[in-house]
């Protein structure tokens, strides 16, 4: 299992375990969560080789690689996304030039945003990990989406955005990414991430339970001092950041449902809005952020 010894951002040997996380989701397995001293950045330790990673996504929860509508949490995730779709792609309008533009979404699932962006007149190809994902794209869209290794052969410069929609919290490699996505993009070319915000209200509530450490799924835990850290040293510079209002009351629920409420929807929604409210004023405490970054050079 690898074992960091020391901060994956900054170096530093002072590392401290904040607690344990368990993997709610498939395995209940426990996971240790570590805190740079000097940093802040928190990471997942312990976890699972890469070619064993494949076992903890076995799970029909994992909603983001499938298409199911079986339970209550998936029929909201369903119904929100098509607002997301549109949301995602106002966002995009709001910090590109005017015209169209050609996207890569790297880590894309079932090719919902692909599909939409190419709708929309954009350009828009995806990379996904999962063969059962993109079987599926290619079933119900006949959207050819690519595996994440396709990276590579893209050539400098192709791109005029490229989007991560809580992905890079995943990668085994991340450093690798963020070199070709610099690579790939063209001058002034814009990188958006999404990602949770260990920052957030329901994460300082939730504590151990709150949903999106996701462990042994999520390797890297960052907050918008620590994203902006990393992305900074890999030649972005921060453009603007948007909430994702929805998250707060998803990432509720499935807390409540971790810590074995009965009344978990009710009480996550309840949850959910005291978060919501309290990201209206403080962007810092919000439970999901959009941060832009555009290439520096
Ligand atoms: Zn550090």
């Amino acid at each position: 299992m690898p074992d960091h010894k020391s901060c994956p951002l900054c170096k530093s040997d002072n590392i401290v375990e904040v607690f344990k996380v368990t993997d709610f989701l498939v395995s209940r397995q426990e996971f240790p969560l570590m805190k740079c001293s000097d940093c802040f950045f928190i990471f997942t330790n312990d976890y699972p080789q890469e070619n064993e990673a494949a076992n903890y996504y076995l799970s029909e929860d994992y909603i983001s690689h499938s298409d199911t509508r079986k339970g209550i949490i998936n029929k909201i995730y369903h119904l929100v996304r098509g607002y997301m779709l549109k949301r995602k792609f106002s966002m995009l309008r709001r910090v590109s030039p005017a015209g169209k533009q050609s996207v890569l979404d790297i880590g894309c699932g079932t090719g919902y945003f692909p599909l939409y962006l190419n709708q929309k007149g954009w350009l828009c190809k995806g990379l996904e990990i999962s063969d059962e994902a993109r079987n599926f794209a290619y079933k119900k869209h006949g959207l050819t989406i690519d595996k994440p290794e396709k990276i590579e052969d893209f050539e400098l410069g192709s791109f005029d955005i490229v989007t991560m929609w809580h992905t890079l919290e995943h990668f085994y490699d991340p450093d690798n990414y963020m070199k070709n996505v610099h690579r790939i993009l063209r001058k002034n070319g814009l990188l958006v991430i999404a990602l949770p915000n260990n920052s957030s209200y329901d994460a300082g509530y939730y504590s151990k339970y709150w949903a999106a450490w996701d462990v042994p799924r999520h390797l890297w835990h960052f907050d918008p001092h620590t994203i902006e850290r990393y992305a900074g040293g890999r030649g972005f510079v921060p453009v603007k950041t948007f909430r994702l209002p929805f998250d707060a009351f998803y990432v509720s629920v499935l807390s409540e449902k971790h810590k074995g409420s009965g009344t978990a929807v009710i009480k996550g929604f309840f949850r959910g809005f005291i978060s919501w409210f309290t990201a209206l004023t403080r962007r810092s405490r919000t439970s999901s952020l959009v941060y832009i970054f555009r290439k520096n050079q």
